[in-house]
């Protein structure tokens, strides 16, 4: 396959994205010798930490954790500075990678992909660009991302805005001057936790607007101490193994208690230490039922608002800001070490949009009633069309002309959320219907990745030319992933995890909320059954 002609514009594989997904996929290709192009909309490598430079980004998951396990010399030479890695320094990790392994020169930046057509006869995707190009591939592999397709709400008004305003996940390179600005905030979401109290900081005033309560946990971010460092590395790949082995690809041990078997006093002492340790993945991991016991669950919401009136002085405030239309977890979680704080602030003011929504943007502010916030510069932390809408945007068309997004139109169907059928040779990493989101996303990445190359491996030695799943094999995992999803609390709030988010959007589970242990068995024995529930046909000569 490798043999083809190195001047044509035909591919082994075509690979849409350069974030982590795409850099790692392309590594691979590369090393089994195959023709690979990586298409990416931005000007270089990183993906979400490349676009999202707003005030505050930063990753949730230690950073120990929260990067590649793939090279052992790369994970030995790379020295992250803190507990959670700000933007900056997960951009500058991503662009090691790209210039480590030599990644740069099959990526084309600066460019779309459009449109994607398979053809049976050759058996091949013709790929369209916003550049121009249009190439052909074997494989289509998307890396497009869960969170790249930033959702500005279609607020009457926003095209007379005289200030300026900008979306958490487009930020400019160039950064944002917010001194002696009056900057709303608009969502409370995890983008608009982080930046507010950093916004504060800088701007004359800040207005948040809330619609939707949040459980923000505590999360310290100390320097990391070299000696622990040390003692990671020391034994890394063990450490790894340990972080495969737990359901979010984090190396943390997993609790043996439900919340509801100790007493009330023990259990508050348990969550006042992990609290304390200042790591969203500790607390959550306090007990073995927060996640899947409403009652367990409610202890930990409670502790919550317990800090939420400890924390915030002005007690109508904290009222405002303490979540009691959904359990813990069934919208994604947020960290902070000083959200809470920032309210204590003269120049914060919380603004309820649940109670009245946002009216309209007038040209100096946005109207809600009768108030108007005067401001001089908006921020969209309005979140994204998540899981789908990356895929969905490229326009892909089967052979028969079928798009996507009408194979799609009542909700993503695939198998394993890795392929669905109809559109041979289509591989999605993260994409709908597997852990993705609800887990470490670079474990995710790296089990994905890995499962596509293997399979590519597997189909050229065994001369194959394509893959597809079966009706009957997405159907099943279709309702496994629902059936996991309402057995969880994801599916009991209108969280953009459901698609609720996007007006119009299916409202259906996206992610398989299963864990990532389960998820990977499930694809090792897929593999181990001699791919059941796909197709694999025709020759690759
Ligand atoms: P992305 O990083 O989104 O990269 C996809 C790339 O594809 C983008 O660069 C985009 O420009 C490109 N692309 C998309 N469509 C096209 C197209 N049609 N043509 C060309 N290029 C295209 N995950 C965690 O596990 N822990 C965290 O703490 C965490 N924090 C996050 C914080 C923020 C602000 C956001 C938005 C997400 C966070 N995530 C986190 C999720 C994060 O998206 C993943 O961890 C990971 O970075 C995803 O990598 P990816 O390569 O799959 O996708
Ligand atoms: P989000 O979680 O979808 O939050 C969007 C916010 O905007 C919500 O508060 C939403 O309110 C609000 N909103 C949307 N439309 C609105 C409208 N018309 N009027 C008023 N409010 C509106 O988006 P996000 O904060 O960008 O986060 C997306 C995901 O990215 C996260 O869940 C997480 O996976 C990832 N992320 C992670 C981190 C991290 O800490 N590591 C940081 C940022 C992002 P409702 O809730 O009421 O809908």
């Amino acid at each position: 396959m490798s043999e083809s002609d190195p001047s044509s514009d035909d591919f082994d594989a075509v690979v849409v994205g350069a974030g982590f997904a795409g850099m790692y996929m392309l590594h691979r290709l590369q090393a089994r010798g195959l023709r690979a192009r990586v298409y990416e909309a931005g000007t270089s490598v990183g993906g979400t930490w490349y676009w999202n430079r707003y005030p505050g980004a930063r990753c949730d998951v230690p950073s120990l954790d929260y990067s590649y396990s793939f090279s052992e010399e790369l994970q030995q030479e790379w020295q992250w500075t803190e507990r959670y890695p700000s933007q900056p320094e997960i951009l500058a990790y991503a662009n090691h990678v790209a210039d480590r392994f030599d990644l740069r020169r099959d990526i084309q930046f600066e460019t779309r992909v459009v449109g994607a057509q398979y053809h049976e006869e050759p058996a091949r995707w013709t790929v369209r660009t916003d550049r121009g190009d249009r190439v052909t591939a074997r494989f289509l592999i998307t890396a497009a991302g869960c969170l790249s397709a930033p959702a500005v709400p279609d607020f009457k008004g926003l095209e007379s805005f005289e200030g300026s305003w900008y979306h958490t996940g487009l930020w400019p390179k160039e950064g944002v001057d917010f001194s002696g600005k009056r900057v709303a905030i608009i969502g409370t979401g995890s983008s608009g936790i982080q930046a507010m109290p950093v916004i504060a900081r800088e701007a004359d005033h800040v207005c948040l607007l809330q619609r939707t309560a949040n459980y923000v946990t505590l999360a310290h971010n100390p320097a990391l101490d070299a000696e622990a460092v040390a003692h990671v590395k020391a034994e890394y790949p063990e450490y790894r193994e340990r972080a495969r082995q737990t359901r979010l690809g984090i190396s943390i041990e997993t609790p043996e208690h439900s919340a509801l078997e100790v007493s009330p006093e023990e259990r508050e002492r348990i969550y006042e230490r992990r609290w304390a340790v200042g790591d969203a993945n500790v607390f959550v991991t306090s007990f073995t039922d927060i996640y899947s016991n409403l009652d367990a669950n409610e202890t930990a919401a409670e502790f919550v608002r317990a800090k939420i009136r400890s924390i915030v002085n002005d007690p109508v405030v904290a009222e405002l800001l303490t979540p009691r239309d959904h359990a813990f977890g069934a919208k994604r979680l947020c960290i902070s070490e000083e959200y809470y704080e920032a309210f204590n602030r003269d120049n914060v003011t919380l603004v309820d949009v649940k109670q009245r929504p946002i009216e309209e943007i007038t040209p100096t502010g946005i109207r809600v009633g009768d108030d108007v916030c005067e401001v001089d510069v908006i921020v969209f932390s309005t979140g994204y069309d998540a899981i789908t809408g990356p895929i969905l945007n490229m326009n892909i068309r089967n052979s028969a002309g079928l798009t996507l997004n009408e194979k799609w139109v009542n909700g993503p169907v695939t198998y394993l959320g890795l392929a669905t059928k109809g559109f041979p040779n289509l591989l999605m990493i993260t994409g709908p219907g597997s852990p993705s989101v609800l887990v470490n996303v670079i474990a995710a990445i790296e089990q994905h990745v890995e499962w596509i190359s293997d399979t590519i491996a597997f189909m050229d030695d065994n001369g194959i030319a394509t893959i597809e799943p079966t009706e009957q094999a997405e159907q099943d995992w279709g309702a496994e992933v629902a059936r996991i999803g309402a057995r969880s609390f994801i599916s009991s709030f209108n969280a953009w995890y459901m698609g609720a988010n996007i007006p119009g959007k299916p409202r259906v589970v996206l992610p398989y909320a299963g864990g990532l242990v389960k998820y990977r068995r499930f694809c090792q024995q897929v593999v181990a059954d001699n791919y059941a529930g796909f197709v694999l046909s025709g020759s690759s000569s």
